[in-house]
């Protein structure tokens, strides 16, 4: 498909492709009662708007963010920026936690949750 961002997984049937998705990584969360809940992440580049009509302008990426619990998930959409953020403050709330409790200061490798579903 021609227009395609690297990132995009989706084989796309037509023409006109209504997303661009990147694949998704799924990133556990939760303890004791409140486990088996799980964070999904992925960036989504959606061409048409809910009508079905195409953008007035070229649409932008975003950072789609997922909370799942019991089967249910309520759906976060963050600009990169905002996207930026959360993960600094993410890595300021684990640094301060990791040296509180003693452990070894988070490494700010990307690759830590390259685990993904197909
Ligand atoms: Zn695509």
């Amino acid at each position: 498909m021609a227009g395609c961002p690297d990132w995009c997984c989706l084989a796309h049937s037509s023409d006109s492709p209504i997303s661009h998705e990147a694949r998704s990584i799924e990133v556990p969360v939760g303890f004791g009662e409140d486990g088996g809940q799980f964070f999904e992440v992925r960036a989504v580049q959606y061409l048409t708007e809910d009508s079905g009509t195409t953008h007035a302008c070229e649409p932008v990426p975003f950072v789609e963010f997922a909370h799942h619990v019991n089967g249910r998930y309520s759906l976060i959409n963050m600009s990169t920026a905002q996207a930026r953020a959360l993960v600094d403050a993410l890595l300021r709330s684990i640094d301060a936690a990791d040296s509180a409790s003693g452990t070894e200061r988070h490494q700010r490798k990307s690759s830590q949750y390259s685990g993904s579903r197909t």
